[in-house]
């Protein structure tokens, strides 16, 4: 490829509004341009990326007997409505209304569809296992579409779908795959952590997300050096210290508390309470029915425990205006104590606590001595809290770490969850009729690309892993309106077409400096430069992007030099 024909807008300046370290670079290394908020074009030089991952994701599902589809983007509402998707999903889902006014929407996914295509195809156990992919756009309308295509809403995604006959089936399925994904991350010069996740709207039992551990990211993550435990905080677990019995017995008190608005408020209250001693009264409304979420007051609610625990897909919390209604006081003040009219969840910390303090559900008032099985009634236990850093791991005691990454991939055993809802059923080895077995699992290409680049980058630009380069050589000339060094980069340039590099060379009549800049801004691996006195010496300059690394080699021995250092 010849720059000086190329289309590859590079940019000087960091544009305003990117933040995210991979957004910033693709925007200047001219890989990507937005259209529209969480909407971007693919230019050239981050198309010829996005096909190079496609490329290895392929090999690898190939590699585990993978079949490529590619099914449609549009989808008939009916099928989302068989699988009680259409309304357990919000916002996230685009729709659309045909000419007929028939409802459609644009795929976020393609359970369903590929559900049904077993559903009506598969009759046998004999005809198990099948594992079905494709890499197809998929359409979300995020919440926040942030930091380029990180999350954007509309992507390119790896889906696959396995089918068996029964659970140990699916294990095996699920482990191919998990083998699978760690070979391509891992290939695509991204260092992925394996953790335990939550299921979320997808349903199912069990589901491992692939973490790539960077500030960009939007996920927390937990890790145990220890014992190697990883889990997703929507779901990680610890052994952290509970509150020793307090063996306090004395009967609700209520004492005035003017001003106390917060848990630190009343931490520094005289007579009120440590933040380990007070209760957090939380009220969110799920399914239009307001519950009260209970925390100990030094800890955190994680939405998404919240979520799972209730076995929801949606929770807010409540207005003011509802909670007065329901409580008769405001925020600062709430209490779970002789409340009856919402259900109440409590997370597992708070099990056999007394000695505690709430809110009194009086503006300005708090109550003490609260006994938590005593005094508030009908508490259902669950997991609320998130893990903090330094907390003991469940497993081996030793202290945990906290750490934001990227999702790159997320896998999950579906079990029954869409074939029971869609009746897709086989026949089993003994005659008798049985839901297909599922599994789905997902990769975000977009994502890897730019997960790459949030590992791979300097202050000058990206720095691409091979495998995933746009090219994988640059050929330049200092001066190239010198006819011998024009000569030469000609002749490399050619010599590497002919060893079959993917190869660009930058003939531009620009200064050097220009050149090499965008040379490392777009992050290609080798770069030959050819300049007048190591030409009269018959050498070249040998530059490696990812380490700094400069030689003068022989001209003759470029195409050697680049066989050996090639992987
Ligand atoms: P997230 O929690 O980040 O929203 P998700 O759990 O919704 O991700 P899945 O439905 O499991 O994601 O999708 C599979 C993969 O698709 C993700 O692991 C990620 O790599 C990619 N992906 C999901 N949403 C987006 C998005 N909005 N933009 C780019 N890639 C995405
Ligand atoms: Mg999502």
């Amino acid at each position: 490829m010849r720059v000086s024909k190329s289309f590859i807008p590079t940019l000087r300046d960091d544009p305003a509004g990117a933040e995210a370290v991979s957004h910033r670079l693709m925007l200047r290394a001219g890989l990507i341009r937005q259209l529209a908020a969480g909407i971007y074009s693919m230019l050239p030089l981050g198309y010829r990326v996005l096909r190079k991952v496609e490329a290895i994701v392929r090999e690898e599902m190939e590699a585990i007997g993978a079949q490529e589809f590619l099914l449609p983007a549009l989808h008939p509402a009916e099928l989302w409505k068989e699988s009680g998707r259409w309304d357990s999903i919000g916002g996230e889902m685009f729709r659309l209304r045909d000419r007929k006014d028939t409802e459609m929407c644009l795929g976020m996914t393609h359970e369903e569809v590929f559900t049904a295509i077993a559903r009506d195809e598969i009759r046998s156990y004999k005809q198990l296992p099948q594992t079905w992919y494709q890499i197809q756009t998929k359409f979300r309308d995020e919440a926040r579409p942030k930091s380029g295509v990180l999350r954007s809403r509309q992507f390119t995604m790896k889906d696959s779908y396995s089918f068996d006959v029964d659970a140990a089936g699916l294990d095996k399925s699920f482990d191919a795959h998990a083998e699978a994904y760690k070979r391509i991350f891992s290939r695509c010069g991204i260092a992925s952590v394996p953790v335990e996740a939550s299921s979320g709207a997808m349903g199912g039992s069990e589901s491992v997300e692939f973490m790539a551990v960077s500030d960009a990211g939007e996920d927390w993550i937990v890790q145990c050096d220890g014992c190697g435990y990883a889990a997703n905080l929507e779901k990680a677990q610890s052994a952290a210290a509970v509150v020793e019995d307090q063996g306090d017995t004395a009967a609700l008190e209520k004492f005035p508390t003017p001003g106390v608005r917060t848990i630190e408020d009343l931490v520094s209250f005289d007579g009120g309470a440590t933040a380990e001693r007070q209760i957090k009264t939380l009220v969110y409304v799920v399914d239009d029915e307001p519950v009260l979420l209970l925390l100990r007051g030094d800890d955190e609610l994680n939405e998404v425990k919240a979520m799972d625990a209730l076995g929801m897909q949606a929770l807010r919390p409540a207005h003011p205006g509802e909670i007065r209604k329901l409580l008769g006081a405001d925020p600062g003040s709430l209490g779970a104590v002789g409340v009856t009219n919402a259900k109440i969840y409590a997370d597992a910390m708070l099990r056999g606590c007394n000695g505690m303090t709430t809110g009194a559900n009086e503006n300005d008032f708090h109550l003490r001595h609260v006994d938590v099985e005593r005094d508030i009634a009908k508490i259902q236990w669950v997991d609320l809290r998130s893990t903090r850093e330094g907390e003991a791991c469940v497993a081996c005691g030793k202290p945990l770490r906290v750490c934001k990454s990227i999702e790159v991939g997320h896998i999950f055993k579906l079990g029954l969850r869409y074939s029971e809802a869609l009746g897709a059923k086989i026949q089993g080895a003994d005659g008798k009729e049985v839901p297909l077995v599922m599994g789905s699992y997902g990769i975000g290409i977009e994502r890897i690309m730019a997960a790459a680049i949030e590992a791979h980058h300097d202050e000058n630009g990206i720095i691409w892993p091979q495998s995933i380069a746009p090219y994988k050589v640059v050929v330049a000339a200092v001066k190239m309106k010198d006819a011998k060094q024009a000569e030469a980069v000609e002749k490399i340039y050619q010599d590497c077409i002919d060893a079959g590099f993917d190869v660009m060379m930058d003939e531009r009549d620009e200064r050097p400096g220009v050149k090499f800049k965008d040379a490392d801004l777009i992050g290609i691996p080798f770069r030959i430069v050819v300049g007048a006195r190591a030409l009269e010496k018959g050498n070249v300059e040998f530059f490696v992007r990812a380490t700094g690394e400069a030689s003068e080699i022989p001209l003759d021995q470029v195409i050697s030099e680049l066989k050996k250092r090639m992987i």
